[in-house]
């Protein structure tokens, strides 16, 4: 550690602060573009950790912010309420459709999940049902940082320190897939089965259900197809399991539809949403859920209330933001509808024959790809830390986690940049792949663009 590391007072999120290079300044951003102190210009290739969508800066939101501040900054949400509030859960909803009527409002997407957690919980426990107090997951599943969330995903390689204060999830398998994917149906019958098994055994145990749908983010962006979520659902009806969505970052937009429920044509009880909910401006986080939910709380009982709810709670300004968002998603519906086959149109472009890369695959705005490597495909997969400084010396904002290489652009991004992005990584594999031990070339399986 260099003495100025030594006296530098930050510590970083999910950053080794010994071994970690010093943290690059950033002074502004437009776009896709993140511009350096030192004069540096890179692409944001990940929206910022999955929250940006428009692109920075967007002027629109900006002056709804500024309006919205001046005019109320903040209020108690216990006994009051106010427009921006009230716009933007009518707005969500009409979104949401399904059975959607009720809104919830925190502020991060951990939060979101605790609370999707506390109300089925108490649901069942306001309706006299004690037994129901269990939740299952999927492996990979990775649900947020505080505690409930990170039981919810239990399975994630990042709790080992935290273990013994972590509550029991029963967990399935998650039948992730990937272009030319041969054993697809096999996966999914058997995460399938070992879900029916644990609720045909013991149903009346599970309060609810709790997936990413479509794609797990953290673990690694593994997707499964729209059909799987359907027999899932279809088992939770049949077995009076609450279905919860964690779209926190499969929301507005980034599956390329507005949410991975609409894309599925499934409808969960509850759905956690934050990350992209204001367009990457400010923390915002809804939880949502149906009527008979929300019915399960209204009593005569004070106990049957659900205590929960957070200092900056339905934040004006951050709702304001939200609302802004929303309309300029409206506006450019196209930018995310239309990504999936950008990405395929450049990947074929750059990439198809690069070697070394297998599990190639896409869902809407997400691109992701492994690089073979004899080490397991996982987080702590030394090769991602070599790939991101690579990336970040060719100005590119990519964090693989692990040898999994994965693009999450904000929607404004443009043929030339996207381009730009998968040529990039091609120099860097190519540079990388000659200094690491790699298996074998993979043949690539690929079906042909669309257009
Ligand atoms: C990021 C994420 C969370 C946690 O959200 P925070 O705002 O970081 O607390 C929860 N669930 C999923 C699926 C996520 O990707």
């Amino acid at each position: 550690m260099t003495a100025e590391q030594d006296l530098y007072p930050i510590w970083h999120p999910y950053t080794q602060m010994q071994t970690e290079a010093a943290p690059l300044k950033v002074v502004r951003a437009r776009g896709v573009k993140i511009e350096l102190a030192d004069g540096r210009e890179l692409i944001d290739c990940i929206s910022s950790w999955w929250v940006n969508v428009h692109g920075h800066c967007r002027p629109e939101i900006a002056r709804a912010i500024y309006e919205q501040a001046l005019n109320l900054e903040h209020v108690i949400f216990a006994g009051f309420t106010h427009e921006p509030a009230e716009n933007l859960a009518r707005r969500l909803l009409e979104l949401l459709g399904g059975d959607f009527t009720r809104v919830f409002y925190s502020d991060n997407g951990s939060t979101a999940v605790e609370v999707a957690l506390k109300m089925a919980l108490q649901y069942w426990h306001n309706l006299g049902r004690l037994s129901r107090m269990a939740f299952i997951g999927f492996e990979g599943g990775y649900h947020g940082d505080t505690v409930g969330a990170m039981s919810l995903g239990g399975s994630s390689p990042f709790w080992g320190s935290y273990r013994s204060v972590l509550f029991d999830v029963d967990t399935v398998p998650y039948p992730w897939t990937f272009e030319g994917d041969e054993r697809v149906e096999q996966k999914e019958e058997y995460a399938l089965s070992c879900l029916r098994e644990k609720l045909e055994q013991q149903a009346e145990k599970f309060a609810g259900l709790i997936i990413e749908p479509l794609v797990q983010g953290a673990g690694g962006m593994r997707m499964v197809r729209p059909r799987f979520l359907q027999s899932v659902q279809d088992l939770c009806r049949q077995y009076g399991v609450l279905l919860i969505y964690d779209e926190v970052m499969t929301g507005f937009g980034r599956t390329g539809d507005w949410f991975a429920l609409a894309k599925s044509d499934t409808a969960p009880d509850i759905i956690c949403l934050s990350k992209g909910i204001a367009g990457g401006f400010l923390p915002l986080a809804v939880t949502a859920c149906n009527e008979r939910i929300y019915k399960g709380f209204l009593s005569e009982d004070p106990a049957h209330t659900l205590f929960h709810g957070h200092s900056f709670t339905a934040n004006p300004i951050s709702c304001a933001a939200a609302v802004a968002s929303l309309q300029l998603l409206a506006e450019n519906e196209d930018s995310f509808r239309q990504m999936e086959e950008r990405h395929r149109r450049w990947f074929n472009h750059w990439l198809i024959n690069a070697a070394g890369l297998e599990n190639v695959r896409f869902c809407g705005t997400i691109a992701a790809f492994d690089v073979v490597s004899d080490a397991a495909t996982n987080y702590f997969n030394s090769l991602g830390k070599v790939l991101r400084r690579r990336f970040l010396a060719s100005g590119l904002l990519i964090r693989p986690l692990g040898n999994t290489i994965y693009l999450m652009p904000p929607y404004c991004i443009t043929d030339e940049e996207l381009s730009q992005v998968y040529k990039g990584i091609k120099e860097v594999l190519a540079e990388t792949i000659g200094a690491q031990s790699l298996k074998a070339r993979v043949p690539l399986l690929i079906s042909a663009p669309d257009a």
